[in-house]
């Protein structure tokens, strides 16, 4: 079957990792009887040199037109100083909006041969952890209304959290399908204890979990779940919250695997088309050295393989080869640790991977 693929390469590291994650779908593609093809699309700083737009409207039409969105990443020090709406991250909000993506997933678990570079105890990290994270990605605060006002104390700035019944059920359902498909617990973290929203938040998801028995569910405060995602990971499988809580957690989970270049994420929509990208930035401080890890885009294209092609059997062949490279001790600057040893470049490790597939 043919896909048509639309490539946000970006800024940074964002073309080299995205060329090695391609490199891996044409592998897929060979294996398994697929035709990727791909188109670039500018978005963030090189957009913005070109176009003097974050977001031009052909990448937002071209990513409609798609099957399928694989992004790398965005920004860096050469657009710092532009205005909040004109820089490159803007471009990640506005791209999430025009392609209705309100479900972020971010898995993060801990990789058997990668568990010293957990920060924490082996003790914790011996139990090992498979999380997935639920986050609601286009309401709550960072989408609310803001500004500047006279208050009680003078000039003051404002930001706005609301969420609808229907935004909160519709991550709600994304969740619990989720937890079917995996070991059926949920936990579902807010702020009911202090927040209106949090509360309405509380009373769908309760009403959510009559309608499927089937899952373990509970409740737990963003204070608590903080806590507890670093005192016992294991204790986790599926959580669900709302975008702030969610942008917090999802990189607090992302620490304890120790490993910020293996770890992948798909944001998803009502439709099957997606877009997948690696949960780190565009690593300007290695930018053009071949030396990224392209593991987390790479992943990445396996959630897109499974999440917006339904290719299982594919989204396991890419998994498992990483799996095997890292366990043959294969490992990118960034994986090596206090314990040193050989660097591959992010060609080597690319090739590596495919050669696994
Ligand atoms: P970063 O994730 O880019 O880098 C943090 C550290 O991790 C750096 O030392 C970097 O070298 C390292 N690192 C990240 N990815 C790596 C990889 N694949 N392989 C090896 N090492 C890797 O975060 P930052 O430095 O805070 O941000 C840099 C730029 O990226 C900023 O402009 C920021 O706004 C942007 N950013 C973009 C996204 C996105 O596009 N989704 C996300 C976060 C940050």
């Amino acid at each position: 079957m043919g896909y048509d693929i639309a490539l946000l390469r970006g800024d940074g590291i964002g073309p080299e990792i995205v060329d090695g994650a391609v490199a891996v779908l044409e592998r897929i593609g060979e294996k398994f009887g697929h035709s990727f093809r791909f188109t670039p699309y500018l978005i963030g700083g090189c957009a913005i040199d070109e176009t003097g737009e974050p977001l031009p409207k052909e990448t937002v039409e071209g990513c409609l037109a798609s099957d399928s969105v694989l992004l790398g990443a965005v920004g860096g020090p050469k657009w710092d100083g532009l205005p909040g709406d004109k820089r490159p991250e803007k471009a990640l909000l506005g791209i999430r909006s025009a392609l209705g993506l309100f479900t972020n997933l971010r898995p993060a678990s801990l990789y058997p041969a990668l568990r010293a570079a957990s920060p924490l105890k082996d003790e914790i990290v011996g139990r090992g952890f498979d999380i997935m994270i639920v986050r609601e990605l286009t309401g709550g605060i960072y989408f609310g209304d803001r500004g500047y006002r006279q208050g009680k104390y003078g000039e003051e700035a404002f930001d706005t959290e609301s969420y609808s019944l229907t935004e909160i059920e519709r991550i709600g359902r994304v969740a619990f399908d989720t937890a079917m498909k995996r070991s059926k617990r949920l936990c579902s973290v807010d702020k009911a204890n202090v927040l209106e929203t949090s509360r309405l938040w509380r009373k769908t998801m309760h009403a959510l979990a009559e309608e499927y028995p089937e899952v373990e569910y509970r409740d737990m405060f963003v204070d608590n779940a903080a806590m507890q995602l670093v005192r016992d990971p294991s204790q986790f499988d599926v959580i669900v919250t709302s975008n702030m809580f969610g942008d917090i957690l999802s990189d607090e989970a992302s620490q304890i695997t120790g490993s910020i270049g293996m770890l992948a994420s798909a944001s998803l929509g009502a439709s099957t088309r997606g877009m997948y990208e690696p949960i780190h930035g565009s690593a300007p401080d290695i930018a053009g050295q071949n030396k990224a890890n392209p593991t987390a885009t790479i992943l990445s294209a396996a959630m897109m393989l499974r999440y917006s092609f339904g290719l299982a059997k594919e989204a396991d062949a890419v998994e498992a080869a990483v799996n095997r490279v890292l366990d043959q001790g294969w490992r990118t600057a960034d994986l090596l640790g206090a314990e040193g040893g050989e660097a591959l470049s992010c060609t080597e490790m690319t090739k590596k991977i495919i050669e696994a597939i």
